[in-house]
């Protein structure tokens, strides 16, 4: 045992006269406290945040590097919990199920994930794609491919005809009939069987369509898709894998099964009434908006041919109410997780988020707290991530001006550290 300390002692103190990184902050946010703080050092250390000095500290040893952020505003890294990494907006999307190899996608959603980590988001949850989603996440975790730390759902889980079947809007021949094994399930046991299937595969979250959506080729985008014993099963299963559900959900009564069965996190939300949103206090579950991805298809579905005409109504009646809805949940107390639905819009352009959210009436830096330390602990990393602490993954951003004052200088955040290392400056 004390041979052992003597090893970690010693590692430690060799560790200590490696090149250490010394931030000189003008501002800095505290999240914990939603306070912006002036003059500070972040001593980074490795993988860590070492120490953060009030001044401007000089670095103790000849090889140190220092960083002038001396005229930004220094946050931990974003973490936004609605992406799909795999996917991105297009006219061709729904030719791209029929074109796209795997490998395809590979490349693709190596780009989009580079592109995520510069935008300021070093973690984030992603939602659902093919089954991609896993392995770039574990690519990203092994430093093969740049990006933000990943959790995923791996394969969204719908009900036949429902939201994430795979195989909606095709001719029959090129329906065939998918189960538990693609993500679809009919029945309290195919629920079980998907859940740990999703586990098999690799999932960190299981993602459910609890209703309808705007992109996927069916004709309602709020009808409840699952039965609340289907949900309770998915919630009971996920959990003795060590895992926590997210629900997508336009309509009240699909929002209503999935809080009382026990989901972690209600997506979208679009047409919650008052006293849903009084059961989501609750139960203590959160809303992630999605107010950006609401407006983007309610834009796109004014452009002809931009999607399939079975699309258009959907988008152009749900996208717009969404902020509403996220300005009345926000006034009633209910808990609030940042999340963009990434993909459905550019990725890239999560940070649009905050304004939006801030336009709905919350404030500036809870917006903000809602993207670190809310998230941080709804991912179960709120002693990693989500504040700059010593001991604390050095997961560190900047933007040009004092988000607190002006919040659209969130969508072009101009230094990106993840883990220690520098991807923007
Ligand atoms: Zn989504």
């Amino acid at each position: 045992m004390k041979q052992i300390l003597f090893i970690i002692l010693l590692f430690t103190f060799i560790g200590s006269n490696a090149q250490d990184i010394y931030l000189h902050c003008g501002k800095i946010i505290d999240t914990k406290k939603g306070k912006v703080l002036v003059n500070k050092t972040i001593i980074v250390s490795g993988i860590i945040i070492k120490n953060i000095e009030d001044g401007f500290s000089v670095p103790k040893h000849k090889d140190d590097i220092v960083i002038d952020l001396k005229n930004k505003t220094v946050l931990p890294g974003l973490i936004d919990l609605h992406v799909h990494i795999e996917s991105e907006t297009s006219p061709n999307k729904y030719l791209e199920v029929f074109t796209l190899n795997d490998a395809d996608i590979a490349f693709n959603a190596s780009e989009i994930a580079n592109r995520t980590l510069l935008a300021g988001f070093t973690t984030v949850r992603d939602l659902g794609g093919r089954g991609v989603n896993v392995s770039l996440r574990n690519a990203i975790k092994n430093g093969k491919v740049i990006g933000p730390r990943i959790f995923t759902a791996e394969k969204s889980l719908g009900t036949t005809g429902g939201h994430a079947d795979p195989t909606n809007g095709r001719r029959k021949e090129l329906m065939g009939d998918p189960g538990p094994k693609e993500g679809v399930v009919n029945s309290v046991d195919d629920a079980r069987k998907a859940v740990r299937q999703r586990y098999k595969n690799g999932a960190d979250w299981i993602k459910i369509t609890a209703t309808g959506g705007v992109l996927s080729l069916a004709k309602s985008g709020k009808n409840p898709q699952f039965t609340e014993e289907e949900i309770k099963a998915i919630v009971i299963t996920a959990k003795d894998y060590g895992m926590f559900v997210a629900a997508h959900a336009h309509g009240d009564e699909g929002i209503r099964r999935a809080i009382r069965a026990g989901v972690k996190t209600i997506e979208h939300g679009t047409l919650m009434s008052e006293a849903t949103m009084e059961l989501m206090k609750q139960y203590d579950t959160y809303l992630v908006p999605t107010i950006t991805a609401g407006k983007y298809v309610s834009e796109k579905a004014k452009i002809p041919n931009y999607y399939p005409a079975i699309i258009v109504p959907k988008a152009l009646e749900i996208g717009p109410k969404i902020q509403e809805m996220f300005a009345l949940a926000y006034k009633k107390g209910v808990n609030i997780a940042f999340g963009t639905d990434a993909g459905v819009f550019p990725h890239g352009e999560n940070g649009k988020e905050f304004g939006y959210m801030v336009e709905a009436g919350m404030p500036a830096l809870e917006t903000i707290q809602s993207a670190t330390i809310t998230n941080a602990k709804i991912l179960q990393m709120e002693n990693e991530i989500g504040q700059l602490l010593p001991g604390f993954l050095a997961d560190i951003i900047a933007v040009n001006d004092d988000p607190s004052q002006n919040i659209n200088t969130m969508e072009n955040v101009v230094f990106v550290m993840k883990e220690g290392k520098v991807y923007k400056e």
